[in-house]
């Protein structure tokens, strides 16, 4: 269904970028003046596309840096769009920029060694510096950039908190008459995240049900009511994320990793850097391409189960969908809904599953399930180790921890875990791992299958009396500081 039309944009853009259905039995393709969420003949997931030969790409990826010579530009300024040459679908006067993609490549030889890496071999890319503190906005600014093109005002999203900040944010932070709409599950958002929904001044609509549900209620009231859809669906967000990529790139001076990890919720980022890759590949601007790693929580492990253990796999663009399907039906039968502590990967029907596929295939990439426990342990590893999370960013390093162990990843590899979302975005359950509070534990991470804080760094309660408390000091501070 098209839902929105505007004059033509200018025959260059229009001609070297389209949007086209990944089916290739369909194929079917579209301006990039349109608007759709599904393929209107096929229903598949729809992709941007570029005619390459048309466009003015550099021919070094180093080329990209000189722009930060010029960062007062907005548009050099981004981290996403100081790379525009490899998303280039967007005339630049219609680019919505809110100085997004200013994030971290650290070294972490601490995490490195819980993970069992030689020293100097792993990295965390924090995307939990973005405005709206997760990586979300690389893909929200693209897909608003879009929603520009094509006149739309309001803009929804179903969200299990992250994707919800950031499309309250980016309506807030702009003055282009967006008006956002949020709907989420009940019971199902950290504070943190849904304080930023409220803060923004976004419509919020709690549903009766998880994030599946209120994904399938977006996209029917999205189709009714026209209103443009921001989940990561929407094939322009994808684009936004592929520069998360090039910044790992940018901050390892162009030389390509062994590894990216990831963790995979509705599996937009594990798609949109296959994607990246599989552009730069082509384009002649890497030699070679990293090994993907896709980290699902034990609790919600839907690629897990149909990739590692049903031999779902790409095949040239056409899976074997019965196998999926059997699946979810299986999910329905027994009633299983995805629960982990991990919300922001609590999805048990993926929906870029397919796209995944392809980043696999093209990366020769592995998934791997880890467990609450594993994920809230590495997480205080994580913030021992200098840089905070929020539990799904932990995943990657659990993730990458497990790989290790069984051999996947070698301790000499160089390895970039993908920290998604801030530290703060959800304070309860790092503070029900660490302060020894056993009714909060119980509620929060032990109803999860949590046993133990082997990590927590536990306050000490003492006398409001000097002494006390400098006999305390003396007490735990040779002997507390975590290892
Ligand atoms: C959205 C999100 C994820 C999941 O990413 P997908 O692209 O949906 O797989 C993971 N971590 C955080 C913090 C997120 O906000
Ligand atoms: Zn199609």
């Amino acid at each position: 269904m098209i839902q929105q039309t505007t004059p033509p944009a200018p025959a260059s853009v229009q001609t070297a970028a389209y949007q086209q259905c990944i089916n290739p039995t369909c194929a079917a393709t579209f301006g990039v003046d349109e608007t759709h969420f599904a393929c209107p003949r096929c229903a598949d997931l729809i992709d941007v596309v570029y005619n390459w030969d048309r466009l003015p790409v550099p021919d070094r990826l180093a080329q990209f840096q000189t722009r930060w010579a010029d960062r007062h530009e907005p548009l050099n300024f981004s981290g996403v769009w100081r790379f525009r040459d490899l998303l280039p679908f967007a005339p630049p006067e219609s680019i919505v920029t809110i100085g997004e993609g200013q994030t971290l490549l650290q070294p972490a030889d601490k995490v490195a060694q819980y993970v069992g890496l030689n020293q100097g071999r792993l990295w965390l890319q924090y995307e939990g510096m973005n405005p709206s503190g997760s990586f979300k906005d690389n893909g929200m600014t693209a897909a608003f950039t879009h929603a520009r093109m094509v006149s739309a005002h309001r803009v929804a999203c179903a969200s299990t908190g992250n994707t919800s900040a950031a499309l309250a944010v980016y309506c807030s932070a702009t003055d282009l008459g967006f008006r956002a709409i949020i709907f989420i599950g009940s019971g199902k958002i950290a504070y943190g995240k849904l304080a930023q929904a409220l803060d923004h001044g976004a419509l919020t609509i709690q549903i009766v049900g998880d994030f599946d549900d209120a994904m399938q209620r977006v996209r029917q009231v999205a189709d009714r009511l026209g209103i443009y859809l921001m989940n990561s669906v929407n094939p322009f967000r994808l684009e936004g994320q592929k520069t998360i990529i090039f910044r790992i790139l940018e901050a390892l001076r162009w030389e390509v990793p062994d590894w990216i990890v990831v963790p995979g919720g509705n599996l937009g980022n594990s798609s949109a850097f296959g994607k990246a890759f599989i552009e730069l590949k082509y384009l002649g601007l890497i030699d070679r391409v990293p090994r993907l790693a896709v980290i699902n929580a034990s609790g919600a492990r839907t690629l897990d189960e149909l990739v590692g253990h049903r031999k779902l796999a790409w095949l040239d663009g056409l899976p074997e969908m019965s196998t999926v399907d059997s699946y979810y039906t299986h999910l329905d039968a027994d009633g299983i809904k995805a629960s982990t502590i991990a919300s922001a990967i609590e999805i048990n029907r993926p929906v870029n599953l397919k796209k995944c596929l392809r980043a696999l295939h093209f990366c020769g990439g592995v998934v791997q399930m880890v467990s609450d426990q594993e994920i809230m342990d590495a997480k205080a590893r994580v913030g021992a180790g200098g840089l905070g999370g929020e539990p799904a960013s932990a995943a990657s390093v659990a993730g990458a921890k497990r790989l290790r162990e069984a051999g996947v990843i070698a301790p000499s590899d160089r390895v970039v875990c993908i920290l998604t979302g801030h530290q703060l975005k959800d304070p309860t359950a790092t503070v029900a791992y660490h302060s020894g509070d056993q009714d909060l534990f119980d509620s929060v991470l032990g109803s999860r299958g949590v046993k133990r804080a082997g990590f927590a760094n536990r306050p000490v309660v003492v006398a409001n009396d000097l002494d006390d408390i400098i006999r305390t000091i003396a007490l735990y501070s040779e002997a507390s500081a975590p290892a």
